[in-house]
């Protein structure tokens, strides 16, 4: 994938909007655990939050990969932030353009797009997220004109916040003849009677970012709320996963970035031993693994998305991205941490935020394991 002029001019902007504005902020804000409102408000200003979506339903009518560079960026000031934006955009959005009728596009995208409303993906289930039909058990039931959805879901990033506007509920809505359950997304309106939306999880790492469980009792929705085919659902779900890698990948890459960044910076004040600690072979040796990583890493998730781009399969690239770039996030946070010694056990330095931040990763949107099974599934081995 190649930096145009296009792609350079955003990746910029977003660089000088997250130093100028969000660096300053977000040390408090994290230990506070509010959610950045204001920030939020004005990424919507910038169309951060429609970047991959046309104009015509108030995006910014650029690509994937230009939401990917955004997410960078964010991302190496900080991944609440940054993941605000991809829940909203990968998983509240784009689910809506890829699926929905020109009615629930036209309904919902132009308050998306311009973040004045954010929109979240109910899929995990507080029995499962890696084995998703295996732990699935809400329900929706067509009752008339009306779904009826019974159940709950577990770590639901963007679901409870004051914009929140409307959550892609995953449910099991019959069976197929073969046995195993049919699944089909259902758009669920914040405030919807019979949807409650229990307090914020207290959390390791993405202090800033909102994460709820959801539960439904009763609670109907009219039957044109099913976004796209009725048992289509998994399938929405494993598209719109493909490419949310990409973008958490994206995010990684941003962390590990934002730990060689903090890491040059220091290492040339800090003294120890009659010179800047920069000066030990040690320390050099570990920033220089640290580049290694975000560079590889950076590759990685690059030609995913060339790839996602141009039509093509992707879904293993999109595995290999995910993998190499959480693991790099991780292995640069802790050996960041390590580089600022005390201090970077101290809030006020960003690597220890980047280290509470970092082990997410390797988690959310499929674990690792969850990506070696892919890419070996994509090798022909799932089968055996
Ligand atoms: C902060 C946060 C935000 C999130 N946001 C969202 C969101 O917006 N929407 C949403 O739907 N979900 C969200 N999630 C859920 C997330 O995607 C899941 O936590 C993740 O997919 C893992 O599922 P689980 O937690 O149920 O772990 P489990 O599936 O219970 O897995 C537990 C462990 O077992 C391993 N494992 C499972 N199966 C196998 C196997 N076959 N072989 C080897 N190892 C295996 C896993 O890799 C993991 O290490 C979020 C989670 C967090 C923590």
């Amino acid at each position: 994938m190649k930096l145009t002029e296009e792609y350079e001019d955003l990746r910029k902007t977003v660089e000088a909007f997250a130093r100028d504005v969000v660096a300053p902020v977000i040390g408090e804000l994290y230990e506070r655990e509010e959610f950045p409102y204001d920030i939020v408000r004005q990424m919507g200003q910038m169309g951060l939050f429609g970047l991959p979506i046309p104009e015509e339903y108030g995006g910014m009518g650029g690509d994937y990969f230009a939401l990917c560079l955004a997410l960078e960026e964010l991302a190496r000031v900080d991944s609440s932030v940054s993941i605000t934006v991809e829940a909203a955009v990968s998983l509240g959005a784009m689910p809506i353009y890829r699926f929905g009728t020109a009615e629930q596009r036209a309904e919902w995208l132009p308050k998306l797009t311009t973040g004045e409303m954010l929109g979240a993906f109910g899929l995990t289930e507080p029995g499962g997220g890696s084995d998703v039909p295996g732990g699935m058990r809400t329900t929706a039931v067509l009752d008339g004109n009306e779904w009826v959805i019974n159940g709950s879901k577990a770590f639901i990033t963007n679901s409870g916040t004051d914009i929140t506007g409307v959550v892609g509920v995953a449910a099991i809505t019959g069976r197929r003849a073969d046995g195993r359950p049919e699944i089909s997304t259902i758009l669920v309106p914040a405030g919807t009677p019979g949807f409650t939306v229990a307090k914020k999880y207290s959390k390791v790492g993405w202090n800033c970012s909102d994460t709820r469980e959801l539960s439904f009792t009763d609670c109907r929705v009219p039957a044109e709320n099913l976004l796209g085919e009725r048992g289509r659902g998994y399938a929405q779900f494993l598209q719109t996963l493909d490419e949310g890698r990409v973008a958490i990948a994206a995010l990684s890459v941003g962390l590990a970035q934002g730990c060689v960044d903090e890491c040059l910076r220091y290492v040339r004040d800090r003294q120890a031993f009659g010179h800047p600690i920069g000066h030990y072979q040690a320390i050099q040796f570990k920033i220089a693994d640290m580049e290694v990583r975000t560079h590889t890493a950076r590759l990685a998730y690059y030609h995913a998305a060339e790839k996602m781009l141009a039509g093509e399969p992707f879904k293993k690239e999109a595995a290999i991205a995910k993998l190499v770039s959480s693991n790099a996030a991780m292995d640069n946070a802790r050996d960041a941490t390590q580089i600022f010694g005390g201090y970077g056990f101290m809030n006020e330095y960003p690597v220890g935020r980047f280290y509470r931040d970092a082990k997410i990763l390797e988690i959310g949107e499929g674990t690792s394991e969850v990506q070696r099974m892919l890419i070996a599934r994509q090798l022909g081995l799932g089968d055996l």
